[in-house]
């Protein structure tokens, strides 16, 4: 038996899992896919958590200051390059506006716009939804003080790629910049761009390269040496977009965090349904067992806690039919909160579905929202299952799911 059976691999299950296994734990995580870590920016969002705790009954509600902040030193002890600073931080989107975010990797970080110096946005042949006239211009208007100017390039190994009109993705070119050649190449393009704006006796310029797609961080823990080695100008990354190469190796890192702590895993398989203790009257059930279906088998998988992290709408925990009575959690056939409308005709505005999810008591565990009694007393619920929140107006995607995840570790 586990101490703990996550289920779900997004952001919230691998936290709870990770901080789980850290603890001492007995820990298995069975997920069917990667989750909405796919379009992960790099950035993680807590939005204004002090606003958001005023908000009746969103998640926040349920944490003290000291649990969220214990959850941002959580991030940083497992990425040590991510920065927690009082004030929001800022960093290029791929398109050269500016975006903030509350938790970022060093090498994201945007210089003080006070200070004046030149951007070189290094251009990589093919890189697909990529356009550096426009990142250009949005560059130049976020930073009035500062030169903007691009230098293309060019990378042997995609060669032949490019001369057959087929573009490259941002997954493609973060892998070549991890790999010996990528960096072998973005070292003689910096050593160029020196030369070319360094020259002569004139003082020098404070030159900062822009590179898409690069991602420095989540070191990968049998090689010795960083992935990226430092270069002799300073390289800025730009935040990811789909499909997110910060995801990509990020859900690899988080990976291999948990099975090095001695977390067990099962990837591709998908969790059905439960089974329990006999129920007795007025008390909340136990659940014994979940029932996991993997590579044509049916396992049952026995736990002490449960830890219920498949998503929502969109990470593929809740499903819904065609009749609108048809919605439901996929393992636990826990009760969900569902607005009477669930959509706003405005399209920007924030969208009541987004508000469908679970509700729990402060331990997060499920409850009956007519009755107000817990459900399930071993299961806890986190990340996006859980009701009454909205990561894309309220911007607190990644803080509701770390928070989450990692308090419901604590309680294993
Ligand atoms: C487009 C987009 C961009 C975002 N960008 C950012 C960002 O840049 N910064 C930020 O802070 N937040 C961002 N967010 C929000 C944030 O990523 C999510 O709130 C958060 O990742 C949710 O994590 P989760 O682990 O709860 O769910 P998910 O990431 O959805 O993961 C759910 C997991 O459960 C698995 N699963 C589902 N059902 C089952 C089952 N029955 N059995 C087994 N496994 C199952 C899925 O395969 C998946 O692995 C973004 C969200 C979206 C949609």
């Amino acid at each position: 038996m586990w101490d703990a059976v996550v289920v779900g691999g997004g952001l919230a299950g691998w936290i709870a899992g990770i901080r789980a296994a850290q603890r001492g734990k007995k820990v298995l995580l069975v997920t069917e896919g990667v989750g909405t870590l796919f379009y992960f920016s790099g950035i993680f969002d807590y939005g204004d958590i002090e606003g958001l705790r005023h908000l009746p009954k969103h998640p926040y509600t349920l944490f003290n200051s000291e649990d969220i902040a214990q959850g941002q030193h959580f991030v940083q002890e497992i990425c040590p390059e991510y920065i927690i600073n009082e004030t929001p931080q800022s960093a290029f989107t791929v398109l050269g506006t500016v975006r903030q975010g509350d938790l970022m990797p060093r090498s994201m970080i945007l210089p003080d716009r006070q200070e004046q110096g030149r951007f070189v946005l290094l251009v990589p042949e093919g890189l697909k939804d990529f356009f550096p006239e426009v990142v250009m211009t949005n560059m130049a208007r976020e930073f009035p003080g500062w030169q903007v100017s691009a230098k293309r390039m060019r990378v042997d190994a995609l060669a032949e790629w490019v001369k057959l009109g087929k573009s490259v993705s941002s997954i493609d070119y973060s892998a070549i910049w991890r790999s010996e050649e990528g960096q072998r190449v973005l070292a003689h393009e910096i050593e160029e761009i020196k030369r070319q704006y360094q020259v002569g006796n004139k003082p020098q310029e404070k030159i900062i390269v822009v590179l898409p797609s690069l991602v420095k961080e989540y070191v990968d823990f049998s090689r010795t040496k960083p992935c990226i080695e430092e270069f002799s100008l300073p390289v800025l990354e730009m935040s990811s977009f789909v499909p997110s190469p910060h995801g990509r190796y990020f859900a690899e890192y988080l990976k291999h965090r948990f099975t090095d702590l001695g977390g067990e895993l099962m990837i591709g398989a998908r969790a059905v349904s439960l089974n329990q203790e006999s129920p007795s009257e007025n008390k909340a059930r136990t659940c014994q067992e979940v029932i996991v279906n993997s590579k044509g088998k049916s396992l049952c998988l026995k736990g002490k806690k449960f830890i219920l992290a498949t998503g929502g709408l969109l990470g593929g925990g809740i499903k819904v039919g065609m009749a609108r009575k048809s919605i439901h959690e996929g393992v636990f056939d826990l009760p969900l909160f569902v607005p009477k409308e669930w959509s706003e005709p405005q399209f920007f505005a924030s969208q009541p579905f987004a508000q469908i999810g679970v509700e729990t008591d402060e331990l997060m565990r499920p409850l009956d929202p007519e009755r107000g009694e817990v459900v399930w007393d071993n299961v806890h619920v986190v990340g996006r299952m859980l009701a009454h929140w909205d990561p894309w107006t309220q911007r607190c995607g990644g803080g509701v799911s770390v928070t989450s995840g990692y308090a419901a570790a604590e309680l294993v």
